[in-house]
């Protein structure tokens, strides 16, 4: 194909499609779809990427329905600098070491050396918390519940990945300050479940929501709380989002505290003041990552119909130099009313009227972009009152008359919608095996699944579990027939909220070990 222009009056795109197939080179497809979707684009850092507006308004998508629900909650939205003093950052020990070696550093001030260096956000824990001192006096400052929208910066030194993991991504950080322990444990779960729903009814992507094992958690929490998702095409889980009760350890070493708001007992000694309970909770740009990988087929990116900047395009099609100037002008007056129609009744519509492309290399542009569902209006079918609706999930074609396009429609899209969460859920559900003999680790790792198995939350055990499933999958790189096993370890994922009967007596599975298990431990090779 020739470069072209694209619809939108964009950068010229390259229209040969996509040359790598999702299941023979993941890593070059995934690459191609984004940056040939327009998605994205390449930039002169590495581990930093444009995010172009198709992308940016999926995130905006995300942005609109999570405000809404963390607004029922009562929770703010602010902004707190992108700098973090040296001192202030290095407060709560736990946290810094977690943070330490992926933290950016400004040293100097045009030529001039800083003072002290200043830290670029990883993340806004010791940035609030500082102010949350000042701003919590009394119980009636609680609770306090704020969230931005912004961008942090982790200096990764693992290869990155346009979305899953970049230097500099997108997030909103949500950081809440309550009276009790259980105020806080119910708004972890609260906002998990909105997570869970960003996920699942926006962007069609299963996940299992569950706890972190101890040595997994974040650095400085009481406990985390997480979503793990799961991308087919490699077997492999990734972290979705997480919502974390950090405990009093902030407050203690920040200083937050409230007088007890029990009334005081006449002649005993005044109260000691108690520190606030607090909770964090991250959702990131990754999610559009792990959307893209999971749906995504070889012709480009699907994207669904709640997410998709425009959800639907209608293309005049089989005119040729033969046809009668007055039918065409009535085909095209016809596509444009579809369209205003159609954006009428909400749905984001759109025509594509281009004459210096055919109708083929239209649909395969629509294709790669991931648009929902394209609708076709040749001079036959408009002669019979109908149009031609294309699913971009299965291919699936279907008539629709006209005179219903309103109402049936934006009911295809919803269909589509649902339909696409529901195969990616099976899909999760057939690759997520439960293992009880360890000798079948590798071999169900190897078969591009995570596993489910009984383990002891020991945080050594498991940091063990990933060792050896590491050094065994090296042992049998060697054997010809597992030639392409991975090496990499399989890790603690999460302790799934739902848990299946562990008969008592039931040991870890890791032979070496030893003790009870205590749940089913999902574990798996990861992102
Ligand atoms: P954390 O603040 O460490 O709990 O991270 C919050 C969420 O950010 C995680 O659950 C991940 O889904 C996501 N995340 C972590 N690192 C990256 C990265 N480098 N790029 C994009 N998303 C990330």
């Amino acid at each position: 194909g020739k470069p072209a222009k694209s619809g939108g009056g964009g950068a010229p795109i390259d229209t040969k499609g996509i040359t790598s197939k999702k299941s023979e080179d993941l890593a070059e497809w995934y690459q191609q779809m984004l940056s040939k979707g327009q998605f994205i684009s390449y930039y002169d850092i590495s581990g930093c990427y444009i995010l172009e507006p198709s992308s940016f308004a999926i995130w905006e998508a995300i942005r609109v329905y999570f405000d809404k629900k963390i607004k029922t909650l009562g929770v703010r939205n602010c902004y707190y600098p992108i700098f973090i003093s040296q001192d202030n950052l290095q407060k709560e020990k736990d946290h810094i070491e977690g943070f330490a070696a992926e933290v950016a550093w400004v040293t100097l001030g045009g030529t001039t050396k800083l003072e002290k260096p200043i830290a670029i956000r990883p993340t806004s824990e010791t940035a609030m918390y500082k102010d949350f001192h000042d701003k919590i006096q009394s119980y009636r400052d609680l609770p306090l519940k704020r969230n931005q929208w912004n961008n942090v910066v982790r200096w990764e030194f693992k290869n990155p990945m346009p979305f899953i993991r970049s230097r500099e991504f997108l997030w909103q950080e949500g950081h809440t300050a309550h009276m009790t322990e259980e105020e806080a444990g119910v708004e972890v779960l609260q906002i998990l479940d909105f997570y869970a729903g960003i996920y699942e009814e926006l962007l069609a992507c299963p996940v299992v929501k569950g706890r972190k094992t101890v040595n997994e958690q974040f650095p400085g929490a009481y406990y985390t709380t997480t979503l793990e998702g799961f991308i087919p095409a490699t077997g492999r889980g990734i972290q979705a989002a997480t919502s974390h009760c950090l405990g009093q350890h902030f407050a203690k070493m920040y200083d937050i505290t409230v007088e007890d708001p029990a009334p005081r007992v006449e002649g005993e000694p005044s109260k000691p003041r108690l520190h606030v309970w607090q909770n964090s909770w991250g959702f990131t740009t990754r999610s559009i990552g792990v959307m893209m990988l999971i749906h995504g087929d070889d012709k480009g990116a699907v994207i669904p119909p709640r997410v998709a900047e425009t959800q639907t395009v209608i293309i005049p099609v089989g005119v040729t130099a033969k046809t009668a100037e007055e039918d065409k002008n009535k085909l095209y007056d016809t596509v444009a009313e579809i369209a205003k129609t159609l954006q009428d009744a909400g749905v984001r519509a759109e025509t594509d009227t281009r004459d210096n492309y055919t109708a083929g290399w239209k649909f395969s542009d629509w294709e790669l972009k991931g648009l929902p569902i394209r609708i076709e209006l040749g001079p036959k079918d408009l002669a019979k009152g109908e149009v031609l609706t294309v699913r971009r999930d299965t291919g699936e074609k279907a008539s629709l008359p006209i005179a219903d396009i309103a109402i049936a429609l934006p009911e295809l899209l919803e269909i589509m919608q649902a339909d696409m969460l529901e195969r990616a859920r099976k899909e999760y559900e057939e690759h997520r095996v439960t293992v009880t003999d360890w000798e079948k680790m590798l071999p169900v790792l190897n078969g591009k699944n995570v596993v489910l198995i009984p383990h002891c939350l020991d945080g050594d055990c498991a940091d063990k579990v990933k060792d050896e499933t590491a050094a065994r999958g090296k042992e049998i790189t060697g054997v010809a027939e597992d030639a392409k096993a991975p090496s990499m370890g399989a890790k603690a994922l999460c302790v799934p909220f739902e848990q299946a009967e562990l008969k008592d007596g039931t040991k870890c599975l890791r032979p070496d070990c030893g003790k009870d298990a205590q749940k089913w431990v999902q574990f798996g090779r990861s992102y």
